[in-house]
């Protein structure tokens, strides 16, 4: 492991995922995200775009907060494989010396980010959920060398049980990827541009990348949650798949999405992409209303950003209501479907 010339690793570095030339919301998080760690540090943010024909993004990646945008621009990176996106961006790596470069928890991204690591010889702490500047150790520790401005990486582990806050002092970058929906992008500021760097550390047609025959896309007209701003979210206190129309009727009224906690989906009442949760997705929207759930920490870790938590539950002493703005204590099946009426009449 590379030891050596830590203090020649500088900047904040971003992975810009793009998908059919068009940017994933995760590359905007990230920036907003870098753009705070780059203040504390002193230092810039660069974004780094890889695909095929993608330069016209790099504006976009300035309006959301990239000083520099390195684009690696090859027929060869058209679709993601790993191979050829992992050595353009150790090539990237090794070229520009970053000090910190963050790479998003989708699934493109926790494929390249442990090759990446592995391949520039560092280490990576995966699906952080809160990044800062700080010292290691955390406290000053007799015998023991205590560095500054390092990127502390925190995650949840041991199943959710516990909160690990995990550094890199020895090698460089510092590398984490970041769980889709926990961090925010900044406003978009119109008109910024950043430099744009064209580097292409070469590609060869033959090298036993894989071959894709075909791209199957899966037809599906139903909004992702985390990018819903009304969510009715219900648990296992609905009670069958049945009684989930409750809910759906209410969502349909206020232009909301069904979402759930893990026992529903654990019964096989509802499908995985729906659940919210540490195991499910991260959601902010402007409103979750918590139906029959009774608020575990797992899945709380999902929704407590929400700007408004409503939550209706039998149980006046169910932990949910910790953290609701806004509680009704009975239950749900008189209440969800007179809330439904009482909205049909304002919203209209
Ligand atoms: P319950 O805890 O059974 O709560 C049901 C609630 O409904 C109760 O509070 C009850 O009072 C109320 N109720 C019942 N009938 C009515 C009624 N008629 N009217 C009103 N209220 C009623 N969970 C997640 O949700 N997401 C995750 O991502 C997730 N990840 C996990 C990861 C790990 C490693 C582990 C160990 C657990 C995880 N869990 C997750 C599970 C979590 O611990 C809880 O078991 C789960 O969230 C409980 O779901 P629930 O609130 O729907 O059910």
């Amino acid at each position: 492991m590379n030891k050596m010339g830590l203090e020649e690793y500088k900047g904040v570095y971003v992975f810009a995922q793009q998908v059919d030339n068009e940017l994933s919301g995760i590359a905007f998080e990230l920036l907003g995200k870098a753009k705070d760690l780059a203040k504390d540090l002193d230092t810039d943010v660069t974004a780094v775009l890889i695909g095929s024909e993608v330069k016209d993004l790099a504006d976009e990646l300035a309006a959301y907060g990239a000083d520099k945008v390195i684009v690696v621009d090859d027929p060869e990176l058209k679709e993601y494989r790993t191979e050829p996106y992992t050595h353009a961006l150790a090539s990237v790596i090794n070229e520009y010396k970053p000090e910190i470069m963050l790479v998003g928890a989708t699934a493109i991204g926790r494929d390249l980010g442990p090759r990446v690591s592995a391949r520039v010889a560092t280490g990576l702490t995966a699906d952080c959920t809160v990044l800062e500047i700080g010292d290691f150790p955390l406290v000053a520790i007799p015998g023991r060398e205590q560095k500054h401005n390092q990127l502390l990486m925190t995650r949840p582990a041991f199943g959710g049980n516990t909160i690990a806050t995990i550094a890199c002092p020895d090698n460089r970058p510092q590398m984490a990827t970041v769980r889709p929906g926990v961090m925010q992008a900044i406003d978009k500021i119109e008109g910024a541009k950043a430099e744009v760097i064209e580097f292409n550390p070469g590609f060869t047609p033959d090298n036993k990348y894989v071959e894709i025959m075909e791209v199957v896309k899966s037809v599906t007209d139903v909004v992702d949650i985390m990018d819903a701003n009304i969510l009715v979210s219900g648990g296992r206190g609905v009670g069958s798949p049945e009684n989930f129309k409750i809910l759906e009727d209410l969502a349909e009224v206020i232009g909301g999405e069904v979402s759930c906690s893990r026992a529903v989906v654990d019964a096989g009442w509802k499908p995985r992409d729906i659940q919210v949760g540490q195991t499910g997705k991260t959601v902010r929207p402007n409103v979750y209303f918590a139906i029959g759930i009774s608020g575990a920490i797992q899945h709380v870790a999902g929704m407590e950003e929400a700007d408004i938590i409503v939550a209706i539950n039998k149980d006046d002493t169910a932990p949910i209501f910790d953290v609701a703005d806004y509680g009704i204590v009975g239950d749900l099946n008189k209440i969800v479907p007179m809330l439904t009426e009482q909205l049909k009449a304002v919203v209209k």
